[in-house]
């Protein structure tokens, strides 16, 4: 299978969108966001294409300004805010860094790496765009550049798979440098902050991005795939055909009755008033319990008729007395259940390649369907 990173990380925020994207072939119409990124994208390029005299500031903005796509924004403040954004953006990057003083190896670098599967000898290429790579004093840096709003921590950037498929590219191309892992720095630059968040990979953690995208393929030859609501549904073109977002749109609904609108209207409401009617229901609860207390009495009255206070008892197992009862009749490990709270609570502190042996051990148990309601 031929698979990008972008392919990958489609995959893995939302299958269904992958399959809509590389399955179904659908072309996805660009939002702004993407044109804006790309452009961004593309002024970092002019910036550090290797010239004589590198551009200054005015130069990169009057690049970014002959080059801004108007059609995509809504409105004029939507585009003024952006267009002010990467003016930002631009303006700080110049203010952080000296741009002639870098030496750039490589910029929009294209990659195919070859994988293959240890298990049934299948060969898969994964392909890609590193933003940058630049030769520093002892050795190199990959990096990447964001335009999101969102950074994360340190730990995800230690772990990112993107900066270790970009780094295993790197080394498919300069093998040697393999030795020099502790020499090579990856970053993800996030231009919205100007901070750049760098880190160093070790051998094992390459090896582990290799198994992972087996993992992801894996995952992908099961032909299963499902929408998943996240943030990330705001910048995704296949809302009007998602079976999570196509009902929002009038002209896309089969059956648009004015009976099944009123409906879906009471059950939100209707889930309010239970919610409330629970709450009502446990002040009513204490009220009167602390009355029977006061009172020393067990059961009150009234013409509608008799509340009575019943004392209900739960009982745990004493775990080493039943171990000792039940081992020797071979049955102890036939009551042991995985508690999978626990198991996600003891997740973070877990080396990474266990963390993704635990996930490799999940199984589909049950599964059922049920209304939950996000209130405008
Ligand atoms: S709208 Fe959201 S859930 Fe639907 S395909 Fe796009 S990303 Fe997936």
């Amino acid at each position: 299978m031929r698979l990008s990173y972008s392919a990958l990380d489609s995959f893995q925020n939302c299958s269904l969108k992958y399959k809509f994207q590389n399955i179904d072939k659908i072309k996805e119409p660009k939002s702004k966001e993407a044109v804006f990124g790309t452009l961004v994208h593309g002024t970092m390029k002019f910036i550090h294409n290797p010239s004589l005299l590198p551009p200054k500031l005015e130069d990169a903005l009057d690049y970014f300004s002959k080059n801004w796509n108007s059609d995509v924004f809504e409105d004029e403040l939507e585009e003024r805010s952006a267009f002010s954004m990467g003016v930002a953006m631009i303006q700080q990057y110049y203010k952080n860094n000296i741009v002639s003083e870098y030496n750039i190896v490589d910029l929009e670098s294209r990659f195919a790496i070859e994988i293959i599967d240890p298990k049934n000898g299948a060969n898969h290429t994964i392909s890609g765009i590193i933003d940058r790579i630049d030769k520093t004093e002892d050795g190199y840096e990959i990096i990447d550049y964001k335009t999101t709003k969102k950074m994360p921590s340190q730990d995800k950037v230690d772990n990112d798979l993107q900066l270790s498929v970009y780094l295993n590219a790197f080394l498919a191309r300069y093998p040697k440098e393999a030795a020099n892992l502790d020499k090579i720095t990856v970053s993800l630059y996030y231009l919205k902050h100007g901070v750049k968040l760098s880190s160093q990979r070790s051998l094992e953690q390459l090896k582990n991005a290799n198994q992972l995208f087996l993992d992801v393929i894996a995952e992908i030859e099961k032909g299963i795939f499902v929408p998943n609501v996240t943030p990330l549904c705001d910048w995704c073109g296949f809302q009007k055909i998602c079976p999570m977002w196509k009902h929002k749109f009038k002209e896309e609904r089969k059956i648009d009755s004015e009976e099944i609108n009123a409906a879906i209207g009471d059950y939100i409401n209707l889930k309010s008033a239970i919610a409330s009617t629970k709450t009502q229901f446990a002040e009513l609860q204490e009220k009167i319990t602390k009355y029977m207390e006061q009172e020393g009495v067990e059961r009150v009255f009234s013409d509608e008729g008799i509340i009575a206070q019943t004392l209900r008892k739960t009982y745990k197992y004493d775990e080493k007395q039943l171990r000792e009862i039940l081992e020797p009749l071979d049955k102890w490990e036939s009551v042991l259940k995985v508690d999978g709270i626990a198991l996600k609570n003891i997740m973070s502190v877990l080396p990474v390649s266990t963390r993704q042996d635990v996930e490799r051990a999940r199984v589909l148990d049950k599964e059922s369907k049920s209304l939950t309601i996000k209130k405008k």
